[in-house]
């Protein structure tokens, strides 16, 4: 008993504080290394990233990354987590012994705005000065030891991606005894006085109890009533509080704000001497000029679009040949080392033909995410959202609806979970309700297989534009869809907003390297455990129940099986778009997830040929297929209208849990399948009856 006291005690709690991409996770990386864990904060759908590591004494340290925010009067329910857990109002999160305050130092002045209201907190804190790398570049000079005396805590300058400033950042957090700040934001007398008698009145512990009162006197409303956790006399003390410093002259919410800017402005006067106005004189602003250019910004956008998809093409057909031809011999390995029977129909043509069909986009995943963390980490994606916040204003929404937007790209379950910085309650369903139209990575290897089919000897140029040409489709309909919303279900006001624009950089190599390794590993466990089971599950519907006739062809026993039955019965509802019923079947399984389509295909084909020794590759599989009267199934206007099937339809079981979870009802989700079920069928429908009008097949 005693011992297990002593080491809880001798475990020191650190937070990292700081702005969104001020390089929390940069410095929380290097100094955790692999001992991470990932959990969610309870009751809010905000992930919680803590680790260990050892201070310079050897000490054992708890370091907790905390959601970026910019301060604490809060605005998301990510800087509402950052908040709580410095008032140690969260539940098993240890109120922390030392904040590291990450500051950008090339965007000094706002960054301290958080530094200045951290340090009311009464917690140990120690400033980690990063980026100087960037300030200095940008000609900004920071005298470091004033900085610290005038915060009265130390300050590390730093530069996080090369670890600089980390030996002397841990010596820091390692001291033995950790000294309160001493120093913050001096306020107004009548505030002072105010949030004194206010702190009086609060529940919580002494040293928490000012700056809790100094936080709600600042909020109104809603947030005051969230802040005090509903609690009728708080909210009372508190309008009142207000009342009499409104009485004085000054303005409650404002005023501490004010007080707490100018000190800032006082301290870089003092510690920062910037250049001279040189007009345009950063590389950054020249990049600017014509990556946000009206006209030259959408060249850029869709030229970067489109090389990243030509890569997606040319560079990754190596690495697909190789997995293409280690499944293949082990399907033929399989069969030629056990007797025809169901077990060896199930390894060939359930598991070996299901997951192999999806795991050979592994290398072109990897690609689109090698692009979208450059794009990410450059400060390019920044520059994306503004050029489309012009566009989204005429929709009715901000630029910051766009940023969800853009990592559904990746996959809508970040996308949506990063609506949560979208601060007006129906502009951030209307953005929810759109984003899964934004193509996801698992529409890459449905897109891919049937360009293939499409254009088996196209050149990659041709290839990558049509697969620009599906991701734009996806694009303008998620814009019409917003559109429609905003102006008929969730009508409202969206403020102006001005959009962050970081300053460029180059990418974290290490930063990339990690994301594509987490989600190659994401997709190989999806691929080893839901596309697996519903390999079997579809192996098994296509097989079972056997024909009675034991002479009948496998394209009859196929025709007979459950899943030939299921293909059979939705073909009425198809048919329109001149789809089959062995298509049927692919859709039918991709509602569970997309890429089960490819999968679906690998089976239905497999178990439907005789020739066991002999399997063709799917692509041209798919493209000798004949309907009965002779002509082919996969013509052109079918390959286009079942990829913009595919752009439109919400075939993702995943992503409809992430919209309960996050609107907390079941109405959204569905409305979601529902509405995007019906623009995809009539974008098929278009594509093929539009198509034959015109002449073409
Ligand atoms: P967070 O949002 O605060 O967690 O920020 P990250 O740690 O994800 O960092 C954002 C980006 O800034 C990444 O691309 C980092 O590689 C980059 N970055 C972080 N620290 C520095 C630095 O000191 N200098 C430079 N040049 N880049 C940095
Ligand atoms: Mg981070």
């Amino acid at each position: 008993m005693e011992a297990t006291t002593q080491t809880a005690e001798a475990v020191r709690h650190v937070a990292i504080a700081g702005n969104p991409n001020s390089g929390k996770s940069t410095i929380f990386n290097a100094l955790t290394g692999l001992r991470q864990k990932v959990g969610n904060y309870p009751g809010v759908t905000v992930e919680k990233k803590t680790g260990r590591f050892f201070g310079s004494h050897g000490q054992a340290m708890e370091l907790l990354d905390l959601p970026g925010s910019y301060s604490l009067q809060v605005r998301s329910p990510d800087e509402a987590v950052a908040r709580d857990v410095l008032l140690g109002r969260i539940e098993g999160t240890q109120r922390p012994d030392v904040i590291i305050c990450v500051v950008d130092a090339s965007n000094l002045e706002r960054n301290l705005y958080l530094v200045a209201q951290v340090l009311e907190m009464q917690i140990p804190t120690v400033v980690a000065l990063n980026m100087v790398d960037v300030a200095e570049k940008n000609g900004h000079v920071i005298d470091v030891s004033a900085l610290g005396e005038q915060l009265g805590v130390p300050v590390i300058p730093t530069i996080a991606p090369k670890g600089h400033g980390l030996v002397e950042l841990k010596q820091a957090v390692s001291a033995a005894s950790l000294p309160k700040p001493v120093k913050h934001a001096p306020m107004p007398e009548i505030i002072d006085r105010e949030a004194r008698s206010l702190a009086e009145k609060l529940h919580f512990a002494p040293e928490i109890a000012y700056p809790e009162a100094l936080l709600l006197l600042t909020l109104h409303d809603r947030s005051l009533i969230e802040l005090a956790a509903n609690d009728k006399e708080i909210v009372k003390a508190t309008l009142d509080a207000q009342k009499d410093i409104l009485a004085a002259g000054l303005d409650p919410i404002s005023a501490p704000v004010e007080a707490r800017y100018a000190w800032i402005q006082a301290i870089c006067d003092k510690a920062v001497r910037k250049p001279g106005h040189q007009h345009l004189s950063t590389i950054s602003d020249r990049l600017d000029m014509i990556l946000t250019h009206r006209i030259l910004g959408w060249v850029a956008f869709l030229g970067a679009m489109a090389f990243m998809f030509f890569c997606i093409f040319t560079v990754a057909q190596v690495p697909m040949n190789w997995i293409n031809s280690v499944f293949d011999a082990l399907g033929k390995w399989v069969a030629g080392h056990m007797p025809d029977s169901d077990l060896r129909g199930l390894l060939t043509d359930g598991i070996i033909a299901g997951v192999g069909g999806v795991v050979v986009f592994l290398p072109q995943i990897l690609i689109l995410y090698f692009f979208l963390g450059i794009l990410e980490d450059t400060g390019y994606m920044a520059r994306a959202a503004f050029i489309m916040d012009r566009l989204m204003s005429r929709v009715g929404l901000h630029g910051k609806s766009f940023i969800p937007m853009l990592s559904s790209f990746a996959c809508a379950i970040p996308g949506i979970m990063a609506t949560r910085t979208v601060e007006n309650r129906k502009d951030r369903l209307v953005t929810i309700l759109v984003a899964p139209l934004m193509s996801c990575s698992a529409r890459l290897p449905v897109y891919a297989l049937m360009i293939a089919v499409l254009m088996p000897v196209a050149s990659s140029l041709q290839k990558a534009g049509i697969m620009l040409c599906m991701y734009v489709v996806g694009i303008v309909a998620a814009f019409a869809m917003a559109w429609l919303f905003k102006k008929t279900l969730l009508r409202s006001e969206t403020p102006m907003l001005l959009l962050e624009m970081p300053p460029y950089r180059m990418p974290s190599w290490k930063g990339v390297a990690i994301r594509m390794w987490e989600r190659a590993g994401l997709f190989l466990r999806r691929a080893g455990t839901v596309i697996l089971a519903l390999s079997i599950l579809l192996w098994a519907l296509a097989t079972f129940p056997k024909p009675s006739d034991p002479k009948a062809s496998p394209a009859d026993a196929l025709a007979q099986s459950v899943a030939g039955r299921m293909g059979h019965a939705i073909e009425p509802a198809i048919a329109p778009l001149g789809f089959d019923w062995k298509i049927g079947i692919g859709l039918i399984g991709s509602f569970a997830a997309r890429e089960v389509f490819v999968s679906t295909m690998s089976i239905v084909y497999n178990v439907e040929t005789s020739d066991k020794e002999n399997i063709a590759p799917l692509r041209d599989t798919m493209r000798n297929e004949r309907r009965a009267d002779g002509r082919p199934v996969y013509t052109p206007l079918i390959c286009i209208g079942l990829m913009v099937f595919y752009v439109l339809a919400m075939q993702c079981i995943s992503t409809v849990a992430i919209v309960r979870r996050e609107t907390n009802s079941w109405r959204w989700p569905l409305f979601q399948i529902a509405y995007m079920t019906a623009l995809a069928w009539i974008g098929a429908f278009a594509v093929y009856q539009g198509g034959r009008l015109l002449g073409w097949q």
